[in-house]
């Protein structure tokens, strides 16, 4: 029996077990949450990560041990690796829960991010916003996700407000990026070394949180697939990665003059040649701009995700025509009505509302995008909120 042990039991490692069961994998859930939306499918051990004892028991007998959530402690996930296989491995996550060690892996690598500089006082910070300029965007280092511990400093005026909100923690200092838009890579790579990559993905946030997905991006051209690639490999090689690995990239205009109105840039010159794509953040576990995959490409990153920290050959990431990813946030629309939409897929979590919750999300799959615009705008009008509205743009 191949049982996979899976640190964080939200609805990331609910969607991995529902991928898992055809594969005829076993699941055992850490989650110091009782009530943890994978405890409804599978063993679920509600133990605190600071738990040795509780980490051992925890461990005995699993194949592998994963996580969906990228804030586990480190040192849980090293104590683990004495019991079983962790991937992705620790040190990914070390990376990624460090936003300045995140930016600065990716420049050494050769990516480029927005400019950035560390802030710990209030000096530091008059110093980073004099060598970047504004706008810029304050963000704590550790545990910021879906835009929480982050400031935007607009004017001068705006700087001592946000260090007395954010001041105390480690922080970073990001330039503001005119971006022209958001999107994702989400790429896998096996224990062999193999890789497999989905195609760009293009990412609407509001708040913070992502609200809606584009797959393929539209207008998506191979050269900037290409680019993509190229990043999340480089990543993945350096961190001697298995699993599935999710980028977050600002796709911005004209990098040929590399026109941001950045003068104070920490970024390495561009080349002229640069590919117009900056690295926001990575998270080393599937991810929500990956969500699409589970109808819409050929292996879902559920699966892929499972494929790789087993051993297993990857699947093919092909797209099935085209789709969209609404998330349904704090309240949900009646599920009779989004079912009725011809090919709407409805995927629930099993959380109860609450205001910035994501407590399921819609994927719209169908074979072209005359049809996509037409089905999502069905399903954003049955979304109670209307907070979705947005209009496709011109291919
Ligand atoms: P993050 O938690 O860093 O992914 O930030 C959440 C969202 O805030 C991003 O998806 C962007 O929409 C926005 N954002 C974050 N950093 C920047 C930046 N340096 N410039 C412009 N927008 C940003």
């Amino acid at each position: 029996m191949t049982l996979v042990g899976v640190l964080g039991g939200g609805q990331l490692g609910r969607m991995l077990a529902l991928a898992g069961y055809p594969l005829g994998l076993r699941f055992r859930f850490l989650d110091p949450a009782p009530d943890a939306p994978a405890g409804h499918l599978a063993d679920h051990a509600a133990i605190d990560y600071a738990e040795e004892d509780g980490l051992k028991r925890f461990a005995a007998g699993l194949t592998a041990i994963t996580y969906e959530f990228e804030n586990v402690p480190v040192a849980a996930a090293r104590l683990l690796e004495r019991h079983a296989p962790v991937y992705p491995p620790p040190a990914a996550l070390e990376v990624a829960q460090d936003r300045l060690a995140e930016k600065t892996f990716f420049q050494r690598l050769g990516a480029a991010t927005p400019p950035f500089a560390p802030v710990d006082s209030p000096s530091d910070l008059a110093a980073a916003v004099e060598r970047i300029g504004l706008p810029a965007v304050l963000k704590t280092r550790r545990l910021g996700y879906d835009g929480k511990g982050q400031r935007v400093l607009r004017e001068a005026a705006d700087v001592a407000p946000a260090w007395a909100a954010l001041g105390g923690a480690p922080l970073i200092l990001e330039g503001f990026i005119p971006f022209e838009r958001e999107v994702s890579i989400v790429a896998a790579r096996g224990r062999a070394g193999q890789s497999a990559f989905y195609p760009l993905v293009e990412n609407h946030h509001r708040d913070g949180m992502l609200r809606l997905s584009l797959a393929p991006a539209p207008g998506l051209t191979p050269t900037l697939q290409a680019a993509a690639e190229q990043i999340a490999g480089r990543a993945m090689q350096a961190l001697d990665y298995v699993g599935v690995l999710a980028i977050e990239l600002f796709q911005v205009k004209g990098l040929g003059t590399w026109d941001l109105g950045l003068e104070h840039t920490q970024a390495p010159s561009p080349k002229p040649q640069a590919p117009p794509l900056l690295v926001n953040e990575m998270a080393p576990r599937v991810h929500n701009s990956g969500h699409w995959t589970i109808e819409g490409a050929e292996t879902s990153q559920f699966e892929q995700h499972l494929r790789a920290i087993l051993g297993l050959p990857l699947g093919p990431t092909a797209p099935r025509g085209h789709s969209a990813m609404v998330n349904l946030i704090g309240a949900l629309p009646d599920p009779a009505a989004i079912l009725a939409v011809p090919g709407a897929h409805l995927h629930l979590y099993g959380k109860a509302p609450r205001a910035g919750r994501k407590l399921g999300h819609v994927t719209v799959r169908v074979d072209t995008r005359g049809e996509l615009e037409e089905r999502l705008a069905q399903v954003q009008d049955l979304i109670a909120t209307k907070e979705y509205s947005w209009v496709m743009p011109p291919v």
